[in-house]
């Protein structure tokens, strides 16, 4: 999509750092976000710029690795409110080549129309 660049440029100067995200200020509601599942450990809400029909994300409130089978559990759980019957991609973005731009853990969970391979 046409903000499918920017995310890269934004990308390549994005830092992990322990200041906060703008994913703590939608944790902790200082910023709207549409806010589609929430419970004590994870957090699921629509991209503010999506690249699908259905696009949102699944972050945990902490940064746990451990939580990792439940934030999927909850990507899942999404998808099929979401109606995506057909099929979805579940994709974590990795560092500055993998194209993060904000360094808090999260899944991007993806469908609504026929994904590519491979990804850009
Ligand atoms: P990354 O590039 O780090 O894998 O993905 C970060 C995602 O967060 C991007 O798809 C971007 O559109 C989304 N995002 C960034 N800021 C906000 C925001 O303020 N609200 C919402 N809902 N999404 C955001």
């Amino acid at each position: 999509g046409s903000s499918g660049g920017d995310e890269v440029s934004k990308a390549q100067t994005a830092q992990p750092s322990a200041q906060p995200t703008i994913f703590s200020k939608i944790i902790d509601k200082t910023i709207p976000a549409d806010i589609l599942y929430e419970d004590d450990q994870c957090l699921a809400f629509s991209d503010v710029s999506p690249e699908a029909p259905v696009h949102f994300l699944v972050i945990p409130k902490k940064p746990l690795t451990g939580l990792l089978g439940h934030l999927l559990l909850v990507a899942k759980k999404v998808a099929d409110q979401k109606k995506l019957e057909k099929g979805y991609r579940i994709v974590i973005n990795n560092g500055p080549d993998g194209a993060q731009s904000v360094y808090h853990l999260h899944l991007h969970i993806m469908g609504g129309r026929q994904m590519t391979w491979p990804p850009g």
